[in-house]
């Protein structure tokens, strides 16, 4: 981490861990349910397919969530990095909360999509949506097209990750990869290691246990990303 100035180009991976001391649960650390559903039973085009409501309802409630929750100091943290770096600074997330934003991050792709948005499936228009009004169990009309049931922007289980081509030539080009709160398991997320690895870059991890990628870390600190960012953040912007 001490390599790190403001030329540095540096891209972070976060994963649901760094939301957790946020009161947003993960789910490898609840036997792999999310929520106490399975996966398949909610994040999968065939789930929404299957049981809409179901799917409806599930999303319904992480999207209420998100008003009842706050940045955690590791969303601060980030922010600070990005302040310091500026446009050398990309954060990446597989998380599909706002809490990156709501501390202040803009450099940020979303590649699981977002919570706070909405898609019609006829217009394929996107709608930021999270008005009072909007977070019932009730579906929610395209405003565009009058299609009766927008589906949350999400990407599910077997559908493609977004901006895909702008994430690998970031990691391609970065000189410092970090990875934080996230498991190793989920890919292609896990797999941007391998790439920023084999195109030179350091390799930071953060994370409660170790991550099935351990090995491709070249630093990797053990704990709550909350106690450990704001002090590796505060040795580079020192
Ligand atoms: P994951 O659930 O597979 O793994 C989370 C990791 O975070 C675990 O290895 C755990 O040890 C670690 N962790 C838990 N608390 C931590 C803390 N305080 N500090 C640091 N690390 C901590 O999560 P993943 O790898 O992101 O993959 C899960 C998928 O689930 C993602 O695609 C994501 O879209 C989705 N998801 C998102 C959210 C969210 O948006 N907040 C929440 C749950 C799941």
């Amino acid at each position: 981490m001490e390599q790190i100035g403001k030329q540095t180009k540096v891209v972070i991976l976060t994963g649901a861990g760094i939301s957790a001391e946020s009161g947003i649960k993960t789910f490898r650390d609840n036997d792999g349910l999310w929520e106490n559903h399975r996966i398949e039973d909610v994040a999968t085009p065939q789930a929404w397919q299957r049981n809409p409501s179901l799917v409806w309802q599930f999303y319904q409630a992480r999207r209420r969530q998100l008003t009842e929750v706050k940045p955690n100091p590791a969303h601060d943290a980030l922010n600070e990095l990005e302040q310091y770096l500026g446009d050398n600074f990309l954060l990446i997330t597989q998380n599909v909360d706002d809490l990156h934003r709501r501390a202040g991050s803009s450099n940020i792709i979303h590649m699981h999509g977002e919570l706070a948005l909405l898609r019609c499936e006829n217009c394929h228009e996107i709608f930021a949506m999270m008005e009072e009004h909007h977070l019932t169990d009730d579906y929610v009309e395209c405003p565009n097209c009058d299609y009766d049931r927008l589906r949350p922007h999400i990407v599910w289980f077997h559908e493609v990750p977004l901006r895909l081509e702008e994430i690998y030539q970031a990691v391609e080009e970065c000189d410092v990869f970090i990875t934080i709160g996230t498991s190793g398991h989920v890919y292609p997320a896990a797999g941007l290691i391998d790439v920023a690895k084999s195109n030179g870059a350091r390799c930071i991890g953060v994370n409660l246990e170790p991550p099935l990628n351990i090995d491709m870390h070249d630093e990797f600190y053990q704990g709550k990303a909350g106690e450990i960012l704001p002090e590796l953040v505060k040795k580079v912007v020192s």
